[in-house]
């Protein structure tokens, strides 16, 4: 079945495309048009447990097979999403209405990376020996894969983080059942196909569609998935935590923003504002790590805010297949109503709309679901606007006066996963950098990634920590072997 050019997303279990055992389906929307692109199993528990029946079996030759194999077969994973670029991209762009040029130069190149990425990584992954001196002991640490374990992920950049989570999983030598959202399932489901062309043996990867409180629910809890990797909304976080606790389950958590982006007087402007469009409405708003809420200092706060307006009234919202478009379309009827219900209820002594604020019309799309890209002004933090994720083309705009009460302003969210910062002052940047209570802090730039890098949330973003040797520590259990010998 070639996943591609089908209409229907069906599950990927033991190396085979297969309908779900219930025979439930739910449709997929294309959110550019309002218009079908097919149906989606939306799978059970009955189908959670064949898959982990495949994982458990394909798992001890996966284990034992040798890094080499391991890498090898990884990396030509990497090649053949590269190879199929464009189709993986126009799925992508149909399923979740970003603009394909995203999907094509971002997204899909990111996808492959990951895999590039940890098909090395494994190669360079080792770990820890201790001489107990003067006890005649040695002790030496050996990571093993897990087992079957559970990989999760969201709608917002659909294959960039389904395979974020894969590939180190695989890398270290577990099984994967792994669910995407329901929003956006095809490029998950086509990167089974690409696995097997890969080499992959049947029943490592087995890749589970459908809802999240029934297809997901099931995955947290079958007792054979020995972790859970999880991206997406605290609010489910929570749940899933309260799911996985009392079993005992590896637990993985990168969850939702609400980041600063702090521009002082002294930065380079003009790579500033135009950085600032990005953070701010890239993918439509809908990435964890968009800097929605914009702290601006009093000194260059009224020019940064015409100019911010100008530029950002410039941006083509249109069909995400066409090339120009910058703004494309909300991933879904309910999250579009969302995001514009924070228009409806804004309190006018706490906000004021700058730009925006409204559905945008496209013509020939009207059954869309576009958004202006909107600029609100807010009096305080403690707005609505600015301690809820809204995840979408909106941020809001504060001046402030002095470091201390930025760093206030800045941490007083119950969030704390990215931090912008704009200025060319070293010593405020460290300063700062130690006070901002997240797990990424850019300087001078954002979004700038380097996947050795320890990446996730504190507070209510996450637990835990993915990206380079972090993934490969998460999806491998430490254990102490102490040698005594004789003199
Ligand atoms: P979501 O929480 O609604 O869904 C995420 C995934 O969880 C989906 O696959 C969904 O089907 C599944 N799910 C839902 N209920 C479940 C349940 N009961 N059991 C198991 N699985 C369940 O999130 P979303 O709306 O898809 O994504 C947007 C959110 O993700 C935003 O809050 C965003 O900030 C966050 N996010 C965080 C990061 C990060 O790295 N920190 C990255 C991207 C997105």
């Amino acid at each position: 079945m070639n996943q591609a050019n089908s209409t229907t997303t069906l599950n990927f279990i033991n190396g085979q495309y297969c309908d779900p055992i219930s025979d439930g389906w739910l449709e997929n929307i294309n959110p550019a048009d309002g218009t079908s692109l097919g149906k989606i199993a939306n799978s059970t528990e009955q189908d959670v447990e064949r898959a982990v029946i495949a994982a458990a079996n394909a798992q001890p030759q996966w284990s034992e097979s040798t890094l080499e194999q391991r890498s090898r077969i990884l990396s030509k994973i990497g090649d053949l999403i590269e190879e199929n670029l464009e189709s993986l991209a126009i799925a992508e762009s149909e399923d979740s209405g970003k603009p394909i040029s995203r999907a094509r130069t971002i997204e899909i190149p990111r996808a492959a990376s990951n895999f590039h990425f940890f098909a090395n990584a494994i190669t360079q992954f080792s770990s820890e020996s201790h001489e107990s001196v003067g006890q005649n002991a040695i002790n030496f640490t050996l990571r093993q894969p897990l087992g079957v374990v559970g990989c999760i992920s969201p709608w917002n950049l659909p294959l960039y983080l389904f395979t974020w989570k894969i590939a180190p999983a695989l890398a270290a030598g577990n099984c994967v059942i792994a669910k995407p959202s329901e929003l956006t399932p095809r490029t998950a489901a086509m990167l089974g196909g690409l696995c097997n062309l890969a080499g992959l043996p049947a029943g490592v990867l087995n890749i589970i569609q459908g809802e999240g409180p029934r297809a997901g629910q099931a995955l947290l809890e079958h007792e054979k998935i020995k972790a859970i990797s999880f991206t997406g909304g605290t609010a489910t976080g929570e749940h899933v935590a309260r799911v996985v606790a009392p079993k005992f389950k590896k637990l993985s958590l990168e969850l939702g923003g609400k980041n600063p982006n702090i521009i002082f007087a002294d930065c380079n402007y003009e790579r500033a504002l135009e950085t600032t469009i990005h953070s701010s409405f890239a993918n439509q708003g809908q990435i964890c790590l968009c800097g929605s809420r914009i702290f601006v200092e009093s000194s260059i706060y009224e020019k940064f805010k015409t100019d911010l307006i100008a530029r950002t009234t410039q941006l083509t919202v249109s069909h995400p297949a066409n090339e120009e478009t910058a703004i494309g379309a909300m991933v879904s009827g309910d999250h579009y109503r969302k995001v514009l219900s924070y228009f409806d209820e804004i309190d006018p002594t706490d906000a004021s709309i700058l730009c925006g604020g409204k559905p945008a019309t496209v013509e020939g799309y009207e059954q869309g679901f576009y958004i202006e890209p909107t600029i609100i002004e807010v009096q305080n933090n403690q707005c609505r606007l600015n301690q809820e994720e809204i995840f979408g083309p909106v941020v809001t705009l504060m001046p402030f006066d002095n470091e201390e009460d930025l760093i206030t302003m800045a941490n007083d969210v119950k969030y704390g996963l990215s931090a912008t910062i704009w200025t060319k002052d070293l010593d405020r940047t460290m300063r700062l950098s130690k006070k901002i209570e997240c797990g990424v802090v850019w300087i001078n730039t954002w979004l700038m990634r380097d996947l050795r890098t320890p990446f996730g949330g504190m507070k209510n973003s996450g637990v835990g920590r993915e990206g380079g040797l972090e993934a490969l520590r998460f999806f491998t259990e430490p254990k102490n072997i102490c040698i005594a010998f004789e003199d």
